[in-house]
């Protein structure tokens, strides 16, 4: 326990092994009610290892990102304490099946490091329209290699749709190859809507209903009309147009707390990086002195550290915002209060019998809803189900505010009439188990201009840094891979900080093709060319 000289805050049990447990540590500070993180180094600052084992690295969050940046830190000799806010590791849990796609070769790379095989093999998926089954995908690596986008358009096998609609796409190629990823590239099509891309790109309007609708809502979480164009064109190159084989995705076996967080925390703790859960963190103290972040508060404590990553959403960075006058002082921080999070639902359902599903990981919509969803057969996604005579089912809910206000009995009876709507065999079972996750504000929300109020991974105090899938980086990946490549970037940014260990080394994504790199070269020097022009600088894209 604390001493009585702490009662004012709350007050802490602690096990006897905890970093926390520091009565008798030397430099552990009392003045200012303040604890200095990973205290249990505290007695080996001597020797060659000395100049390591003072620096404290404190990050907020678990997921991805914050993992990442921790397993690379503690592995460069940092003492790192990971704090987070859940009681039980691995928020992305009970928050959505996560698929892999073919590009996310940091995260391949990194399993392959722990020795885990946590995933299934790369397995086809469907996409179904108001209408019933309208787009079956292939496995792509194992049809002919096209280039970009032939074999997207030849070997992914379209329903209901003509060959005129789906020709309308090729036109978008002219946006694709325009898009860069540059800082100027973000700022041209960030303004305007994923919608207007396709309408001013001539996309036909079936096409656009029946296929592009539905797979924005589920991979940029939102309608199109609300999602911003420029994070539209970087998440179907990184994800679909790069390369033929890109769109082939393998899916955790289990859930990624168990299959992946799980063995990833254990090599952690033995690299010595401490993991604090149950720690919602509140608030970041400043010192004047020297211009930098001093502490992190969680809790009734604060703990203090060398360096600072804070590796959380949005919306929690916009409540530790609101709480902190340090944070208010800075621009890059109050623009973060324009930014907006998705809501997310998460309905798991155990069925008296079996179903026969075609695919095991299906993309839906419908005309009467907004939002987008997913089903996943988790019979033949997760071990644990597995050879179980029960259904056993997922589907994933984005843009759902309607959804998560209601009961969950309703939101059983609405599941299973979704479900009923796209695999009839549906409508003759009855559930016999549930399992429901709301997670307002979970998802990052690209809106059309959300681009300049998005943080980069420096913040103006020196030692503070961010990471996220909402962090502004040019690696190119999307969602979990970027979340966890940023984490990388955080951790590099600390070791060029403290001028301490190795930067970790992050897998670029595969070049752009030769055709597309040659076309990219022919819109760069037109748009040098067009520059020089004597013509008004400022045309409205
Ligand atoms: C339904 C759904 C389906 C998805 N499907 C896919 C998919 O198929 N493929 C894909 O690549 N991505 C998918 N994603 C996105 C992916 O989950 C995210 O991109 C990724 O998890 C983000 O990781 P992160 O580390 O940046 O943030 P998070 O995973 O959100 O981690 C942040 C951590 O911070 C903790 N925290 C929050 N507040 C505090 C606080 N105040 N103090 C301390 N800790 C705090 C949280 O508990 C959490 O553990 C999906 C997301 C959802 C919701």
């Amino acid at each position: 326990m604390l001493s009585s000289s702490w009662s004012w805050r709350q007050s802490l049990t602690l096990p006897p092994s905890s970093p926390f447990d520091f009565s008798c540590r030397p430099r552990c500070t009392r003045a200012g009610s303040s604890l200095v993180a990973h205290a249990r180094a505290e007695n080996n600052d001597n020797g060659e290892d000395g100049k390591k084992k003072n620096k404290n690295v404190v990050i907020v969050g678990s997921g991805w990102a914050g993992l990442g940046a921790a397993h690379h830190l503690c592995k460069q000799g940092f003492n790192v304490t990971v704090l987070e806010d859940a009681d039980d590791y691995g928020s992305p849990d009970g928050i959505g099946i996560q698929g892999f796609w073919h590009p996310y070769q940091n995260i391949f790379s990194l399993v392959d490091e722990l020795g885990i095989k946590p995933f299934t093999n790369s397995m086809k998926s469907a996409l179904y329209s108001s209408e019933g089954l309208e787009v079956e995908f292939p496995i792509y690596q194992d049809l002919p290699q096209l280039p970009s986008p032939l074999g997207a358009l030849v070997h992914t096998q379209f329903l209901r749709m003509d060959l005129v609609d789906r020709l309308t796409s090729v036109s978008l190629m002219a946006a694709v190859v325009d898009f860069d990823n540059t800082d100027t590239a973000w700022r041209k099509y960030d303004p305007i809507t994923a919608r207007e891309l396709f309408r001013q790109f001539g996309c036909s309007e079936k096409l656009y209903r029946d296929v592009f609708r539905p797979m924005l809502q589920v991979g940029l979480f939102v309608p199109p009309e609300q999602g911003s164009a420029a994070a539209t064109l970087a998440m179907l190159y990184y994800l679909i147009l790069a390369h033929q084989k890109d769109f082939d995705a393998v899916w955790c076996q289990g859930t990624l707390k168990e299959k992946i967080f799980k063995p990833w925390k254990e090599l952690m703790r033995t690299q010595g990086c401490v993991f604090l859960e149950g720690r919602r963190v509140t608030n970041l103290f400043f010192d004047e002195a020297t211009g930098r972040i001093s502490g992190i508060a969680c809790g009734g404590e604060t703990l203090n550290a060398d360096a600072f990553i804070l590796a959380v959403r949005i919306s929690t960075i916009q409540e530790i915002i609101r709480n902190s006058s340090v944070l208010r002082t800075r621009d890059e921080f109050l623009k973060v209060m324009k930014l907006a999070g998705v809501d997310a639902l998460s309905v798991k359902l155990r069925l008296d019998g079996k179903v026969t599903i075609p695919n095991a990981t299906n993309v839906c919509s419908g005309n009467d809803h907004c939002f987008g969803w997913t089903f996943f057969d988790l019979n033949v996604l997760q071990d644990e189900h597995k050879g179980d005579p029960m259904q056993v089912i997922q589907s994933d809910f984005y843009y759902a505010d309607e959804l998560l206000v209601l009961e969950d009995e309703q939101l059983v009876g609405k599941t299973m009439s979704y479900l009923a709507d796209v695999v009839k065999e549906f409508a003759n079972s009855t559930v016999v188990d549930r399992e429901i996750s709301r997670s307002p504000m979970s998802l990052t929300h690209f809106f059309p201009g959300s681009y300049d109020y998005m943080m980069r991974g420096s913040t103006s105090f020196p030692n503070l840094f961010m990471a996220g899938d909402w962090i502004i980086n040019r690696h190119g990946s999307w969602s979990q891979e970027k979340s966890y490549v940023t984490g990388l970037e955080a951790a590099n940014r600390i070791v060029d900080y403290l001028e301490y260990g190795d930067f970790a080394k992050i897998i670029p994504v595969e070049e752009d093709e030769q055709h597309i790199q040659a076309l990219r070269d022919l819109n760069r020097s037109f748009n040098e060319i067009r520059a020089q022009l004597p013509l008004p600088s400022s045309f409205l894209w």
